[in-house]
């Protein structure tokens, strides 16, 4: 079912060479064929707590998009939950290849407005879930918290190399925070948010504070949203493609291929020193790419 450790492998291209910068990728895309990626880590303990409390229907919040709800449904029909999928804006048919998945999963699809879509997280909008669903265990959206966060500790555990950086996209921040934790202050992390705006470095902060862990090794480069979540510009997508006809490693266009787009680009404008080491986290996230009809 799962293949752990994933494997870590080296990409060779002159474009480092030239820098004498080594880049490794270990690749979370190999991890699940369906729970792919960081959603699986993210999902891994949030599942055993739901057994253990009980719970036969998992809820949980995504965009139409969204790999956490894919991910989500595919876990739910696996081990033995009924699921219920909490999707930002109106219903269009015929359903996206992400949701027509959920639902063919046995998800249930409930709509919310965009408006009360930013309510998900109070204890009002809860309160109505539960009125009409029933009793259920809720993943927060992106599945980020602190039973993720211990998830993708274990990204971190599972690396038996050197490194001085280690990298990976932000959405939410859980993923980050995990490998922040998991590291203990050794090395370096930094997280290329995928998001506009300024506003996750306080988000990871607050993470880690919530588990008990203070660590300053870390950084969130926003540099690299390409104009923010879910978009692209050509520069983007024809990096992504030269990259994997290059190496042979599917990226996404939402989160893994900005992330090596801004650590190519750090590395050519010589922000690492010849000798650096940098692991990179290939967080999957590839059943996205149908949306981008890629
Ligand atoms: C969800 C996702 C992320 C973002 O992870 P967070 O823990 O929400 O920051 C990164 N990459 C991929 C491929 C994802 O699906």
């Amino acid at each position: 079912m799962e293949s752990l450790p994933t494997p870590i492998i080296q990409i060779h291209d002159p474009r480092l060479a030239k820098k004498g910068v080594e880049l490794l990728i270990k690749r979370e895309d190999l991890n699940h064929p369906v729970i792919s990626g960081n959603k699986w880590r993210k999902l891994k303990y949030n599942l055993e707590e739901a057994k253990k409390l009980g719970h036969n229907w998992l809820l949980t919040f995504g965009g139409a998009y969204s790999n956490h709800i894919y991910a989500t449904a595919g876990a739910g029909k696996e081990f033995g939950f009924e699921t219920i999928g909490v999707i930002r804006g109106e219903e269009h048919l015929p359903l996206n290849p992400t949701l027509s998945f959920a639902k063919t999963a046995g998800m249930q699809l409930h709509y919310i407005d965009r408006t009360s879509y930013r309510r998900k997280s109070e204890s009002d909008t809860i309160k109505l879930l539960k009125q009409q669903y029933g009793d259920f265990y809720l993943i927060p959206e992106g599945g980020t918290n602190e039973l993720a966060i211990r998830g993708c500790e274990e990204i971190v555990t599972e690396i038996d190399t050197d490194f001085d950086y280690l990298c990976c996209p932000v959405g939410t921040g859980g993923t980050v925070a995990g490998l922040i934790s998991g590291l203990q202050g050794r090395s370096n992390v930094i997280g290329f948010s995928s998001l506009k705006g300024d506003f996750l470095q306080k988000e990871v902060a607050l993470l880690l504070k919530q588990s008990g862990k203070h660590f300053a090794n870390w950084s969130i480069n926003t540099d690299y949203h390409f104009g923010g979540y879910a978009k692209t510009k050509p520069g983007l997508i024809d990096f992504m493609k030269n990259f994997e006809q290059q190496h042979h490693i599917p990226l996404d266009p939402v989160y893994t291929a900005k992330m090596l787009f801004g650590i190519y680009e750090l590395i050519e404008t010589g922000v690492f020193p010849a000798g650096t080491r940098i692991v990179a986290v290939h967080t999957g996230g590839l059943q996205g790419r149908k949306g981008f009809g890629l």
